[in-house]
């Protein structure tokens, strides 16, 4: 009889999941485990961090879920690298099966994995499903990856056959799941971490929390493409963190999208597209994993400054509506879309800091943080992306937060202390008269930080730089 060892790794559900359904398929028994895997773990900054605690209360439901279905699921502590083949061969399987992950890390420990698993006569096999279309499924016509999103995501919409978007059955083949005596779940405090504020933030872990952010966004997504760019209205999905960690399919997502068809799910559908642009664009373009994508820009002069940083890490730029997206991020680990484009231009063209340095603090402080979507989103903003934002274009950080958040509710809401500023000065606090400062009882710098920089003497700062890198090339 054919044993295989099922792998979880961003897929944390029972059902719809291609790889643990194409395990069941064999026909013989199926074993699953997850690995708290110490080589992600170990290299975090923060022992309170959210995604730990988040994947910890979905492998707990996960485990549930296996065990209504008949199964069992072994949560081991470690180095994944050591402990599946250390697993597969105590369980004597015949192979490990898992869904593929594209970032480079988890590429290469797969390797490593599969090499490991051969010299023990072990087969190792990988399946599409966090991702519609992935790798090089998609081409030009001239046979190469798409690098400009609309003509990628009409090539998707044109090669999608609802078949692709079908659920992996999962419940009808349970009765090839092994049921097996496992140690308990390792607690937070054993691998070294301590609980969050996650769900005091109103986030719910696992597959039925995904459910149930879902069932809220169904009623709305008709509206998205008006309400999606108004940090302070409930116009976004918030699934991301799930589709991070797979609490969620995508194939349902997309279902869904096409079902609903209106002008809101149409676009909503395009921005599940845009995350399969990101996974084949760090697929097919590894250098842009730590360099530009358009390599001219590694050129591009940006300056050190620890202090702007911090200003800008802890929302404290003087510029409400960046101050309010940083300290959203700090405080939920979530930042909304429109705020991640503004904060990031900020960061990069006003206060001529690295991109990359705002990947690493995104990729530290993000629930949803994933590798190829943060790295497109920073090098759009940067303009040294694919498809980017044009390097001209930079962020008027008052007039976008005039145009998205109008009465300031969402800069109230994370920035306290400019709760008394009346509308007409919320989003630009420096220009009020002490007269005004005196009325409303916010004195500046006082109570809150003048503007670090300048927005227009930066912006011709940019400008320039930008422009030099354009001449020498
Ligand atoms: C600088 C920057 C960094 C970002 N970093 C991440 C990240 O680490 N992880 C992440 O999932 N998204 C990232 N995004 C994309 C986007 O901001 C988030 O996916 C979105 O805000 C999540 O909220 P939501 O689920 O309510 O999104 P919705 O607006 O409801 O969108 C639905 C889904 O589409 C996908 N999506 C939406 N926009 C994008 C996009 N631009 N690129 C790729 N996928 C997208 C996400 O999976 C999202 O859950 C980043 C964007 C920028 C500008």
């Amino acid at each position: 009889m054919q044993k295989i060892l099922f792998w979880f790794r961003r897929d944390l559900r029972a059902y719809d999941n291609a790889g643990l359904s194409a395990a069941l398929s064999v026909g013989g028994l199926v074993h699953c485990v997850f690995v708290f895997d110490r080589e992600i773990l170990d290299a975090l900054h923060s022992r309170s961090d959210r995604r730990v605690e988040f994947i910890w209360h979905s492998i707990k439901k996960l485990a549930e879920e296996l065990r209504d279905l008949g199964g069992s699921l072994h949560v081991l502590y470690g180095k994944a690298r050591e402990e599946i083949p250390a697993l597969a061969q105590r369980l004597a399987v015949n192979a490990v099966y898992c869904n593929r992950d594209y970032e480079p890390a988890a590429r290469n420990r797969d390797a490593a994995v599969l090499e490991s698993l051969a010299t023990i006569g072990i087969g190792f096999l990988d399946f599409k499903d966090q991702a519609v279309f992935e790798k090089t499924e998609l081409l030009t016509q001239a046979g190469k990856p798409f690098t400009v999103f609309t003509p990628y995501k009409n090539a998707w919409i044109k090669n999608l056959h609802t078949v692709q978007l079908d659920a992996w059955p999962v419940e009808s083949l349970a009765q090839y799941f092994s049921w097996d005596e496992v140690a308990p779940i390792p607690t937070l405090e054993e691998m070294g971490f301590e609980t969050s504020n996650l769900l005091k933030k109103g986030f719910v872990p696992g597959s039925a929390g995904a459910q149930q952010v879902l069932a809220d966004f169904l009623g709305r997504m008709s509206h998205y493409r008006v309400m999606r760019d108004f940090p302070g209205k409930k116009g976004v999905s918030y699934l991301s963190v799930h589709q991070r960690f797979g609490t969620i399919s995508i194939r349902e997502l997309a279902r869904h999208a096409l079902a609903n068809g209106s002008e809101g799910a149409q676009s909503w559908l395009s921005e599940l597209i845009w995350r399969d642009f990101y996974f084949q664009i760090l697929f097919n373009f590894p250098h842009a994993a730590s360099g530009s994508f358009k390599r001219e820009y590694d050129a591009l002069q940006f300056d050190q400054d620890p202090d702007l940083l911090l200003a800008w890490q802890q929302g404290k730029t003087g510029y409400p509506l960046v101050d309010a997206a940083m300290r959203q991020l700090l405080e939920s680990g979530f930042m909304h879309n429109r705020l991640r484009m503004v904060a990031a231009s900020f960061l990069v063209k006003d206060l001529m800091i690295d991109w990359r340095a705002g990947e690493a603090w995104f990729a530290e402080q993000l629930n949803d943080f994933d590798l190829s979507a943060n790295n497109g989103g920073w090098q759009w903003a940067a303009s040294t992306g694919c498809d980017a934002q044009p390097y001209f274009r930079i962020f008027n950080p008052i007039s976008q937060s005039e145009k998205f958040d109008p009465e300031g509710a969402f800069i109230r809401r994370y920035v306290p202390e400019l709760q008394g500023v009346s509308d007409r000065y919320i989003h630009a606090p420096w220009m009020m008269p002490t007269t005004e400062q005196d009325l409303c009882g916010v004195k500046l710098p006082r109570d809150y930080p003048m503007p670090v920089v300048d927005h227009a003497k930066a912006r011709e700062r940019a400008l320039a730089r930008y422009k030099a890198v354009r001449t020498a090339s």
